[in-house]
């Protein structure tokens, strides 16, 4: 088993059951267990202003999947839960659920890079992770405690618990 980090976000057709939903997807993965799930946050919307704020959140997975077979499984669950694919980049979604770190791998290849390419920049990605996590270090050397440092905790706020 390794352990997998997923950020969930959604800002389309009852946010919080979204993230509920693709939680229990989640659980439910062959060769996987769910550990651990941050706070929800509500948090602005990177790219087009002119969409819903969203809800986002981190999990911990446990998994003996590999890298790609664990991501068709997660573009699977949101396509189950209505996710159209637009041109627009960062546009409105019932649901994103994107890898941001898979054990201690560094993955680059067409489809997949890990540690996710933009997650020093996402503090609706960082804080959720520092909830649940103690010291972590990043496959490519940089921790958490030093991304967090550079990343101000703005345009973010942590729901009460759901
Ligand atoms: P962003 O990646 O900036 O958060 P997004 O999540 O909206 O944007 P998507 O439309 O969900 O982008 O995904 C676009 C493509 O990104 C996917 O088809 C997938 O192949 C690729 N991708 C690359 N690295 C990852 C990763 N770590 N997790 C999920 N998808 C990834
Ligand atoms: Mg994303
Ligand atoms: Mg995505």
């Amino acid at each position: 088993m390794e352990r997998v980090y997923i950020g969930l976000g959604s800002n389309l057709a009852k946010p919080i059951e979204q993230l509920r939903a693709a939680l229990a997807a989640l659980d439910a993965l062959p060769h996987s267990r769910l550990v651990t799930v941050s706070s929800f946050y509500a948090s602005d919307p990177l790219g087009p202003a002119d969409q819903p704020r969203y809800v986002n959140a981190v999990a911990a997975l446990d998994t003996s999947l590999a890298p790609l077979p664990l991501l068709d499984a997660l573009q699977a669950i949101e396509q189950d839960q209505g996710r159209q694919r637009k041109a627009e980049r960062w546009g409105p979604r019932t649901l994103d659920l994107d890898i941001l770190l898979f054990g201690q791998r560094l993955i680059d290849e067409p489809r997949l890079q890990v540690p996710h390419y933009h997650l020093h920049a996402r503090p609706f990605v960082l804080y959720p992770l520092a909830e649940i996590t103690t010291d972590l270090q990043l496959a490519d050397g940089r921790s958490l405690s030093a991304l967090l440092e550079a990343c101000p905790f703005r345009g973010i706020e942590r729901l009460p618990e759901q």
